[in-house]
């Protein structure tokens, strides 16, 4: 059984497949982290993220993908770890724009069918239902306000002291219009997906809710 979960940044599903994952014995993939990852790629070879020459001749010698440490997944790009440092404003801005480029959409494509081939998952993204995996057994597609998706990210991150509430807003609205306005696999809700809007739903509601959905399936798969 594969489970995708599909929505604009910051509306929690990381939180909620991580969550919903563990509690079914399934593996979880934060393919956003992929696409971070070829952004980190092509900031650190110096090549714009909308060049597609250069990022063609760069995803030829890349390696990408994620190993397990201690139960913890980490995002492994041509053997070096870099799961923390694609988590900086300046990545998630150039994963933004990156994602938009047919051709690092294909190679990713190929990445995530492969992941995808063993079931029993959790894939959290924003074409998940659409276009990667539109066979999937359950198909959800997260929401929350921007107020209140801008909020979230903002105390994730307080801490680090990076951004005001009011720059991790415009960074969100800019993404949001970005996913939305593509030509290729825009962020869109799946036809036979079940909306979850989590505006005003904990962390525990949204995924319980899930489990049931979860639940009803796999009783219906196995039973
Ligand atoms: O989910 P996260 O915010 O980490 O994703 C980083 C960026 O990658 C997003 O802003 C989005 O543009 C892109 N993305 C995508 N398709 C996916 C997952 C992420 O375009 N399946």
């Amino acid at each position: 059984m594969l489970i995708t979960i599909d929505g604009p940044a910051g509306a929690g599903k990381t939180t909620v497949s991580r969550i919903l994952a563990q509690r079914l014995g399934f593996r979880y993939v934060d393919t956003g982290a992929l696409y971070r990852g070829i952004a980190l790629a092509a900031l650190d070879a110096n090549i714009d993220c909308a060049d597609d020459n250069g990022l063609e001749t760069m995803l030829k010698d890349l390696a990408i993908g994620f190993v397990v440490r201690d139960g913890i997944t980490r995002l492994i790009l041509n053997s070096q770890d870099i799961s923390d440092s694609i988590r900086t404003p300046e990545v998630t801005m150039a994963a933004s724009t990156v994602s938009a480029r047919p051709v690092v959409r294909q190679y990713l494509l190929t990445v995530q069918h492969a992941l995808g081939s063993e079931k029993k998952a959790v894939f959290e993204g924003r074409d998940m239902g659409t276009v990667v995996f539109p066979g999937a057994d359950l198909k959800f597609f997260m929401d929350a306000s921007v107020e209140v998706r801008s909020m979230r990210r903002f105390n994730e991150f307080k801490d680090q002291n990076r951004q005001s509430i009011g720059e991790v807003e415009a960074d969100i609205r800019r993404r949001d219009k970005n996913d939305s306005t593509r030509t290729v696999a825009p962020l869109r809700v799946a036809e036979d997906a079940i909306v979850v809007d989590a505006t005003d739903l904990t962390v525990d509601q949204v995924v319980e809710t899930m489990l049931k959905h979860a639940r009803q399936k796999l009783s219906g798969v196995f039973g």
